[in-house]
């Protein structure tokens, strides 16, 4: 929801806020930054910037510095060139369909290449455009999802001729496991990497994601590219989170009353009341991105106190208990917490049986969105 909007309605009346901390986000991708180094440190923005706006974010980064962007489609790369600096990069780190060749090479934007056919075509297009064009090289050391295999590095090293139209920016790689510090796939998919780098001595190295950031120097190559630990999301599985965190997420309760013992609370009764209870219901549900699995199982946050989820989470709205506030604490219009200095984002997301990326990701389009 843009600014206008919160302005013609009061921001009060308003069901949910939703606040991204711009300063914080870049102070984390300045600590980032200063991690890498002497890596250069590059940042993910795809899927909107994990669902806090691109147009926001990547100009907020570009101003703390970066200037290499990846994001997944080409589409999203279209949008987000308009919002950053000329001299900006941006990398799609799916490569391009069939057909998407022309538009990229005409803007200047550089595919990932995932395999053959994506290079052959991108080859093509150099020809017909007249010039090499630029794009990275990912390998699959042990992923299984987008690279190209052993066999195509070996065609590669023996017929040179098939990457004569590219400028090769960098050969990558994308760890699996890197938010997992002991897990030895890492070392696995280092050596992996290692041994692709000696056979393409002159040729820059991007690697590290977030984890991979914080699995130390021998992860940086020449190039990082981190995500979930711009956003303030843990990256990985070791002490404490550094990042400081980018996102607090407040909703208002609509309605509050008392239940006696027995009551069925929310859709299919799923939940009867032991005892007599007291009841909020708050404005937003699964379509703003509170996933249905946080049915009773969740909490809000008021006045420092963990307050339940009952019952299963609706559409707009779900009821949480506020039996442990003191009576008429809440009423209509009141906030309380979902994600803040009470439940890190990482905490929500484990109530719901999944991953901090897919809580951000999700996060719904009828928050007011306020950029500080
Ligand atoms: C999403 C993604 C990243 C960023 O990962 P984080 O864990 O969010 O830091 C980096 N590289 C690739 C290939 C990705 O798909």
């Amino acid at each position: 929801m843009d600014a206008s909007v919160a302005n013609d309605i009061g921001e009060d009346a308003l069901s949910g806020i939703l606040s991204i901390d711009l300063q914080a986000l870049q102070a984390n991708y300045r600590w980032l930054a200063g991690r890498a180094a002497p890596a250069v440190c590059g940042a993910v923005v795809k899927a909107n910037a994990y669902g806090l706006g691109a147009d926001r974010v990547a100009p907020a980064l570009a101003a703390a510095g970066c200037r290499h962007f990846f994001v997944a489609h080409l589409l999203e790369a279209k949008n987000l060139k308009r919002h950053l600096p000329r001299d900006a990069k941006i990398f799609v780190l799916n490569g391009l369909m069939p057909g998407g060749e022309p538009y990229a090479a005409l803007h200047g934007i550089i595919p990932v290449i995932n395999s053959m056919t994506q290079l052959s075509n991108w080859s093509a297009a150099a020809e017909r455009h007249g010039a090499r064009l630029p794009a990275v090289l990912q390998f699959d050391t042990g992923m299984s999802r987008l690279g190209l295999g052993p066999e195509d590095a070996a065609a590669l090293l023996e017929d040179r001729k098939l990457l004569r139209n590219i400028d090769v920016q960098f050969i990558m790689s994308h760890l699996a496991s890197a938010d997992e510090s002991l897990n030895q796939q890492n070392a696995a998919q280092l050596a992996a990497m290692q041994a692709l780098a000696a056979r393409f001595p002159d040729t820059k190295l991007c690697f590290a994601n977030s984890g991979g950031v914080l699995l130390g120097s021998d992860f940086h190559g020449d190039m990082v590219r981190p995500g979930i630990a711009v956003y303030g999301g843990a990256a990985s599985d070791g002490a404490a989170n550094p990042m400081k965190p980018v996102v607090q997420l407040s909703v208002r309760v609509i309605q509050t009353h008392t239940v006696p013992a027995g009551t069925l609370i929310g859709y299919g009764g799923s939940h009867r009341a032991a005892t007599e209870m007291r009841l909020a219901t708050l404005a937003a549900g699964y379509a703003d991105g509170l996933p249905r699995s946080l049915s009773d199982r969740g909490a809000a946050f008021a006045m420092g106190k963990r307050l339940p989820i009952i019952g299963r989470v609706s559409m707009d709205s779900m009821t949480i208990d506020i039996s442990s506030l003191p009576e008429g604490a809440l009423g209509l219009g009141s906030l309380v917490e979902l994600i803040g200095p009470d439940q890190a984002l990482e905490e929500i997301a484990v109530d719901a049986g999944t991953i901090s990326y897919e809580i951000l990701t999700g996060l719904g389009q009828r928050y007011h969105r306020q950029y500080i």
